[in-house]
């Protein structure tokens, strides 16, 4: 099993470290959040990355507003966060409210501050190489996940399901670049015979966010399976009337898998510890007479 708690501690600890020498350097890293509306899940992510940035010695800042704030109200946050040097990471946490156009506001973030990775600068960089932008926070976990346990991605069957601008399609780019040299298949709701693409893989990356959609019998023996899905079933057993299942049955498709991420627990942990890898690495390139 891939504890993604453990490996998220590793990165975070490694960014602490980080963070702690550019504090010596009189520099200290620091992400705003913007906010909009109540969402009360986007409420819970917003809180623990500004936890996790305090704990980490960063500075963590979340910018409220209501619902019925203007698109141009939002674009001048942004814009006072693009020219605020004491802000080295930039994210409009989504959705955001239906009157808004969110690819505006995510094309007016400063590409050395979209610390999320959406600006097409650092959408286009991903895909050709270019090491100095930002990976979407989701994909570029999985890919630490999967060299921390040293699976052999080279030459290795590598199929997707989803093809999301946030995590199938960047999970995709990151697969393709030579180092990871996976030959990558990305699968979604027109394809054809589902199962026989996933049977093949190798290494087996769902993000569908449809609840444990693969079964045992979808997957290849011996395969990694990485489960990015994260949906809320009932479940009248439990308090909360719901429970966190995955896009991969678990009990079924660990028996046959050589490696498995459980829902919770695994992918979602890296996601935040990926983010303030990425915000200590924007103070870093923003200050380079500074960094380390
Ligand atoms: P999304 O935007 O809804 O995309 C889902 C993708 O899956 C689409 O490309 C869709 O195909 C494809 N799909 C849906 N049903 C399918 C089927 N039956 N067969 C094949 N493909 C199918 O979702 P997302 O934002 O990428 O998120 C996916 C899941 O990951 C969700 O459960 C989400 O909560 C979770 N997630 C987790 C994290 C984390 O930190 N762990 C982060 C982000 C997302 P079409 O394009 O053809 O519609």
């Amino acid at each position: 099993m891939i504890d993604g708690a453990v490996l998220a501690a590793a990165v975070q600890s490694e960014v602490a470290t980080r963070v702690a020498a550019l504090k010596a350097r009189g520099i200290t890293p620091g992400l705003s959040v913007v906010l909009v509306g109540e969402d009360p899940a986007s409420a819970v992510y917003v809180g623990s990355k500004e936890r996790t940035c305090v704990e980490l010695g960063m500075r963590g800042e979340t910018i409220r507003r209501s619902a019925d704030i203007s698109q141009e109200e939002l674009l001048e946050i942004v814009d006072r966060l693009n020219a605020d040097e004491r802000v080295h990471g930039i994210l409009v946490q989504m959705p955001l409210p239906k009157h808004m156009d969110a690819d505006a506001v995510v094309r007016r973030i400063r590409p050395e501050k979209d610390v999320d990775g959406f600006h097409p600068v650092n959408v286009g960089k991903l895909l050709i190489g270019e090491t100095d932008g930002f990976a979407p926070c989701t994909p570029a976990g999985v890919v630490y996940m999967l060299k921390a346990h040293g699976v052999k991605t080279a030459g290795a069957d590598c199929v997707i399901v989803g093809r999301s601008n946030i995590v199938g399609k960047p999970m995709a780019s990151l697969m393709i670049q030579p180092g990871v040299d996976s030959t990558v298949t990305v699968c979604h709701s027109r394809t054809r015979d589902l199962s026989a693409h996933t049977r093949r893989a190798d290494i087996l990356i769902v993000a569908a966010g449809r609840p444990e959609m693969i079964t045992g019998d979808m997957v290849k023996p011996g395969a990694v399976v990485i489960d990015v899905g994260m949906n809320r079933i009932p479940d009248a057993t439990k308090k909360s009337g719901t429970r966190l299942v995955g896009d991969v049955a678990f009990a079924e498709a660990r028996a046959v898998a050589s490696l498995i991420t459980p829902v919770p627990g695994g992918v979602g942990k890296m996601t935040i510890a990926m983010l303030m890898a990425n915000t200590v690495r924007a103070a870093e390139q923003l200050h380079p007479h500074a960094a380390p």
